[in-house]
């Protein structure tokens, strides 16, 4: 493999290959853009089959964070870090050689809790370096935040569509029951949606049917389900070629990074499908939103009010999407795009 050439394609500044022979860490950190100072990303930890489709997936994350950041309007840059290895295999003694590496970026890489970490590993990352965040959990954490995001998502893209400004009745398949597939569950019912949810734990299945009265569905068929709304919540290329023909919810609104499993091609796909595509980077910024308020001083309100940008931004893509016929994904591009110049030209 190409390295300088494959991280020269996904324009990146830095790649960090971390290796601790004691506890056997293999791990990556990609940063995208430090400019503004500091670049921000959670890790994920993921028994990757190969080390090729671990960096493909950091770079992938970390480049879409730095578009997370600008539609979100956070003066950071983008970045992320991935683990190596399998859940099970966790320890602290790994998370804190893990740490010893993020410290080593002096503040340059700032991270917290993605796919199989949880606050308490943050907490333990913590006690080597302080270049982290989620340690506190304010505002519930940011797997309540992002939820908060993906539910006025699907209000802003509900409003778009139908001019109809609830969600009361509507169908809404959430796929993955995890910290924000939960929270959106509960947000989703406070509203009287009517939920349709799959996951590969039953017990996760169990405890939403019974707590919603949701509707358990295979985990093979929910992408194809006859409702109003498709939230992916679990992970990344969920919309492909494959699922593409037969998802029929004219709204896809959920958490998960890296939703479209080739950026381009699917987002014109759903264009020509008439889908209205809540691009990821843009609703499930919440997570961000919260811990970046943990590093500038944490007030509630001032959090609720940014989180509720989420909203505004995605009707100014859908508009733009609409008045010059492009994808969503593209539109919101142009929004980084015209942002970022905005921001230089501020502190310029
Ligand atoms: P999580 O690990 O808590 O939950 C993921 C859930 O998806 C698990 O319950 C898992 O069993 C389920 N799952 C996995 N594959 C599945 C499949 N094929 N079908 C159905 N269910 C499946 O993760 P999370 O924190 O809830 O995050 C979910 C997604 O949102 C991830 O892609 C994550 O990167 C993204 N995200 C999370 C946050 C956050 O604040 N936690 C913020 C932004 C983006």
């Amino acid at each position: 493999m190409e390295l300088f050439q494959t991280i020269q394609s996904s324009d990146h500044e830095q790649v960090l290959y971390c290796h601790d022979s004691a506890t056997g860490l293999k791990a990556i950190i990609a940063l995208h853009d430090t400019t503004p100072g500091r670049a921000m990303g959670a890790t994920r930890l993921w028994p990757y089959t190969d080390e090729a489709n671990a960096l493909q997936d950091v770079l992938r994350l970390s480049r879409s964070m730095t578009d997370k950041a600008t539609c979100a309007n956070i003066p950071v840059g983008g970045a992320k870090g991935v683990i190596i290895t399998h859940p099970e295999a966790k320890t602290d003694a790994l998370l804190k050689a893990y740490a010893r590496f993020v410290d080593s970026l002096g503040g340059r890489f700032v991270t917290g809790q993605d796919v199989n970490l949880s606050a308490q590993d943050v907490r333990t990352m913590n006690q080597i370096t302080n270049h982290v965040v989620g340690v506190h959990e304010k505002g519930g954490g940011p797997a309540i935040a992002t939820a908060q995001g993906v539910l006025l998502g699907i209000t802003a893209a509900v409003e778009f569509r139908w001019q109809s400004p609830t969600l009361k009745g509507l169908k809404v398949a959430v796929q993955g029951l995890g910290n924000v597939g939960q929270a959106l569950c509960h947000y989703l019912s406070e509203q009287g949606a009517q939920l349709f949810v799959s996951d590969l734990d039953s017990q996760k299945t169990a405890w939403i049917q019974q707590r919603y009265q949701a509707t358990v569905v295979p985990a093979s068929q929910i992408t194809a389900l006859d409702v109003d709304v498709f939230s992916p919540c679990a992970l990344g290329g969920v919309i492909n070629q494959s699922t593409l023909p037969s998802i029929k919810a004219p709204i896809i609104a959920g958490c998960a990074n890296n939703q479209l499993a080739n950026t381009d091609r699917d987002a014109a796909l759903l264009k020509q499908q008439e889908i209205l595509y809540c691009p990821d980077f843009v609703i499930n910024a919440g997570g961000l939103i919260n811990v970046y308020h943990e590093l500038i001083g944490y007030q509630t309100a001032r959090v609720n009010n940014h989180i509720h940008g989420i909203y505004d931004t995605l009707l100014e893509i859908f508009n733009c999407a609409r008045d010059t016929n492009i994808s969503t994904v593209e539109a919101a591009q142009q929004v980084a795009s015209t942002r970022r110049i905005q921001n230089q030209h501020r502190t310029a």
